[in-house]
């Protein structure tokens, strides 16, 4: 056959498809920039004339797709609608979602028990470009009604609901209707349940933060984040302008694979709750044990509200052992089937001793104000037959 182009130009160029390609699974996008038809349909779609693809840090079919749907997801049986964003991680969910609605002077109002990166962001990262934070119990809603009132400076309230280590739970609709009566953001990180747990959208919450490598993806295989907000304008608008031009766009393989893990999310937190309440029972009736934070017991302080706002409790737990920091670095070193691994929400059950590793640089008095005390013990109990965690933390104890 005569080649119009020569063998190396051949080589080079890429194969057209011919046939009609109806991928049953959705393939990964492994390309940076799209084409054009013509210099007309460029400019069509540059200017926001006609819709299209440019440039893969812009948007990409992967990523569009998965935050697509986890923002229908957080929508569930909700009336109207919602966007959603795919980032590099879920630090960059909230350092894009925050850039995006606040500027400097604004102010953060949030509780104690973060995440421990978000804490960091805050305070070191956003201090340093103008944006404060201020700390309180956001279960004390007269407080955060008098801090919201005497500075008007305060322009989100975010929160995380159950929160590290101890499972505390904040209630999200009084929350959401503080923010809203004082004008100001309410942000949820909602990493630990999912939108299969619990629909923060339904109590009024603006915008939605995830860390999808823990339960959205579930497999501890990947490293992305979301951001889902009502506001879609914002969200395509001032958000995304954040995502596109700080680069915290999620790459088009960790989408693929976290839409690959979110397939099976309703029969994982079925199974990680199921095994967490038995594992969780089993600790509470065992001598060794002083302190078993789980809020599927009807002993846990807020029972009652994680009972109101979730569908049901979820596969992170701690417990504290009665023999303190020599206990736990005994616990871990006699550890057989479960993993030691400083993450959460994969399919295996993973322990972890704040005291020793997580939290080994915070001083002892500060950590124990949050319930890290030296024998606690953090468990992201997985999906595996349940007797076979119990009879691994038996023996280990
Ligand atoms: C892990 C985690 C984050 C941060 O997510 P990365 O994907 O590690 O950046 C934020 N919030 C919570 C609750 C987390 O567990």
């Amino acid at each position: 056959m005569k080649e119009k182009v020569s063998f190396g130009s051949l080589c080079v160029k890429e194969p057209k498809y011919t046939d009609p390609v109806r991928p049953h699974q959705m393939p990964v996008f492994a390309t940076s920039s799209f084409e054009f038809d013509s210099i007309d349909q460029g400019i069509d779609i540059f200017s926001g004339k006609e819709k299209g693809l440019v440039y893969a840090r812009y948007a990409n079919p992967n990523t569009t797709a998965v935050a697509d749907k986890i923002a229908r997801m957080e929508m569930f049986g909700l009336e109207g609608e919602a966007a959603g964003l795919l980032t590099s991680s879920g630090m960059s969910a909230i350092s894009t979602l925050m850039q995006g609605i606040l500027s400097s002077g604004d102010k953060i109002l949030t509780q104690g028990n973060l995440y421990g990166g978000t804490t960091e962001l805050f305070v070191k990262v956003f201090k340093r470009m103008g944006i404060e934070t201020v700390f309180t119990n956001l279960k004390n809603h007269d407080e955060v009604e008098k801090i919201l009132s005497a500075d008007s400076s305060i322009k989100a309230l975010y929160f995380e609901t159950p929160a590290n280590p101890t499972l505390a739970c904040v209630d999200i609709q009084a929350l959401a209707d503080l923010a809203k009566a004082h004008d100001v953001y309410s942000v949820i990180d909602n990493t630990f349940c999912t939108p299969y747990l619990q629909q923060p959208f339904a109590y009024g919450v603006d915008f939605i933060i995830h860390s999808t490598t823990k339960y959205l993806n579930g497999h501890g295989n990947s490293i992305a984040g979301a951001i889902v907000g009502r506001d879609k304008n914002l969200i395509q608008g001032k958000v995304w302008e954040v995502l596109k031009l700080a680069g915290t766009n999620a790459s088009p393989f960790e989408a693929w694979m976290t839409n690959i893990g979110m397939k099976t999310l309703e029969l994982r937190m079925d199974r990680h709750s199921s095994n967490a309440m038995k594992v969780a029972q089993f600790l509470e009736d065992d001598s060794r044990v002083s302190r078993v934070n789980y809020n599927g017991l009807p002993s846990h302080p807020d029972h009652e509200l994680a009972k109101r706002q979730m569908k049901d409790f979820g596969g992170m737990l701690s417990f504290e052992l009665k023999g303190g920091y020599e206990a736990g670095i005994k616990f871990m070193n006699s550890i057989q089937f479960c993993t030691l691994a400083p993450t959460l929400g994969d399919v295996d059950t993973l322990v972890l001793h704040p005291a020793s590793s997580s939290h080994l640089k915070v001083p002892k008095e500060m950590r124990e104000r949050n319930g890290i005390t030296d024998g606690l013990i953090r468990l992201s109990v997985g999906i595996e037959n349940p007797g076979d965690i119990i009879a691994d933390l038996d023996q280990a104890m």
